[in-house]
């Protein structure tokens, strides 16, 4: 296993923030036109940026990074929603509404209770997944988990199935990233919640306190043949920039060490959660600019890295960070197990974004945006640095927006009310007309007329 240092240097992380105070205008700019060059930035240059205060100078931020995620990933947005399958947890942490402490009854989904919050995700349109439980070996074993992932992937619906299931549980050993693997998962996400040792020691009880079990949770997930792995910080519990930093310094040492960085990051913010005091994180609290900020900043120094947010921010910030680097985003969210389908057990954390997966897509498309319910990458073996060496030369776009029209027309047929099939149809034509080379654009109107008659699952 690495040193701790390999990944994150935290003395090198304070100095560089030292180093970087009050950048100049200049300076900044310079940093912009680089970015512009999608090669990343390095750890100094991401330092001067989120250290800039200065809000005529976050706008241009804010127009680089946008216009990075056009060149990268086009019009479109990836669309998921989370699946808690127990909220059983042995852990203590303090942040989390699940924590051991708090006493309210536990709920662990059955197979069957499974399969049927299964079928209405399936019944409001998602095709993509993301499992999540608490860290509980008696009540959640590994085994536990692969049956559920089994029961997801089996569950058929009228028109429809899951095709892809992200996987976001407790870091584990590499025999379990093995299991894992051999169900079929997509990308194994694991945040570190704040890479600063001694907060994260004094946050955690539990198996979860262990620091370095959980920073180099995706080496040994790598080892064990995941592809795609997810990073991700709960801003709110240490000094953002301190964690944004050692967030792009892990990104950085997984690209150097195994060629592949990681492919996706995710941005939650803290959000009140029952048993939970927030009051001890007042000063690293960020406000809604900051997170913008962070995901401007991200999209800058990590270009090919997918984007998360989450129905934690409102629905005004959702359309922003989708504008300014945004990949995927989830809709209709519920944070207990059991909650779709409105059954009352214990939620892990309040939500901002309240709406329907159909209001979401509707205003996404009212920003003329193209919402994607791709999982043909991940499906055709396109996993990995397999993707990466799609990604760089822009090759990707020739496939994934074909293919986000192909997943959305799905959509329209099926689970979208008159309104939003209006809308979205506008947009695909807007869209199609733009698939610039003539073949894959006539297969792709001849893919659309399929849809119509009744095929289902075309993909390129
Ligand atoms: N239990 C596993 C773990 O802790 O790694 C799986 C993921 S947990 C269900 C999902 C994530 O929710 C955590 O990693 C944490 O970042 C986030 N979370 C916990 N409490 C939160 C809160 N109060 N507000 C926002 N996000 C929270
Ligand atoms: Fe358990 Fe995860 Fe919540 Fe910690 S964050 S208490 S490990 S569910």
């Amino acid at each position: 296993m690495p040193k701790i240092e390999e990944i994150i240097n935290e003395n090198k992380v304070w100095q560089i923030l030292e180093e970087t105070k009050n950048p100049s205008p200049n300076q900044i700019r310079k940093i912009l036109k680089k970015a512009l060059r999608k090669r990343g930035l390095n750890l100094k240059e991401v330092g001067f940026l989120l250290n800039t205060k200065e809000p005529s100078l976050i706008k241009e931020m804010f127009s680089v990074s946008a216009k990075i995620k056009k060149e990268i990933y086009g019009e479109r947005l990836v669309f998921f929603a989370p699946l808690y399958i127990s909220n059983f947890c042995v852990n203590d942490c303090e942040y989390c509404g699940f924590h051991v402490r708090n006493l309210a009854p536990r709920k662990k989904l059955t197979m069957e209770e499974i399969k049927q919050q299964v079928e209405i995700l399936i019944n409001m349109g998602h095709k993509r997944i993301l499992l999540e439980c608490g860290e509980d070996p008696k009540e959640n074993p590994i085994e536990y988990v692969l049956e559920a992932i089994k029961t997801i992937y089996a569950t058929k619906s009228a028109k429809g199935e899951i095709r892809r299931v992200n996987v976001n549980i407790a870091a584990t050993t590499i025999e379990n990233y093995r299991k894992l693997k051999s169900v079929g998962i997509g990308t194994y996400q694991l945040f570190q919640e704040t890479y600063h040792q001694a907060t994260y020691e004094k946050l955690h009880h539990g198996p979860k306190a262990d620091y370095e079990r959980q920073l180099f949770a995706h080496d040994r997930a790598i080892k064990a043949g995941i592809d795609d792995v997810g990073l991700g910080v709960l801003f709110g519990l240490f000094d953002h920039r301190f964690d944004t930093l050692a967030l792009v310094s892990h990104a950085q040492y997984l690209e150097k060490k195994y060629g592949i960085g990681p492919h996706t990051i995710s941005v939650p913010r803290l959000q009140p959660a029952p048993t939970v005091d927030l009051s001890p994180y007042s000063s690293y609290l960020i406000n809604e600019k900051d997170l913008l900020k962070i995901i401007s900043i991200l999209r800058m120094a990590v270009p090919y890295t997918g984007m998360i947010v989450s129905t934690r921010e409102r629905p005004e910030i959702r359309k922003k960070a989708f504008e300014i680097g945004i990949s995927q985003t989830s809709a209709g969210s519920r944070t207990n197990p059991g909650g779709y389908g409105k059954k009352e057990t214990l939620a892990q954390f309040s939500l901002q974004d309240h709406r329907s997966l159909d209001e979401v897509v509707e205003s996404v498309l009212r920003q003329k945006l193209l919402p994607s319910f791709c999982t043909a990458c991940y499906r055709s073996g396109r996993t990995g640095k397999k993707i990466m060496r799609l990604l760089k030369p822009g090759k990707i776009q020739y496939l994934c927006r074909p293919n986000a029209i192909l997943t959305f027309k799905e959509y329209l047929e099926d689970y979208a009310t008159s309104k939003v099939k209006k809308l979205g149809l506008k947009i695909i034509n807007r869209y199609l007309k733009q698939i610039s080379d003539d073949n894959i654009r006539m297969e792709t109107e001849n893919r659309l007329k399929r849809i119509e008659n009744g095929e289902r699952d075309l993909y390129f």
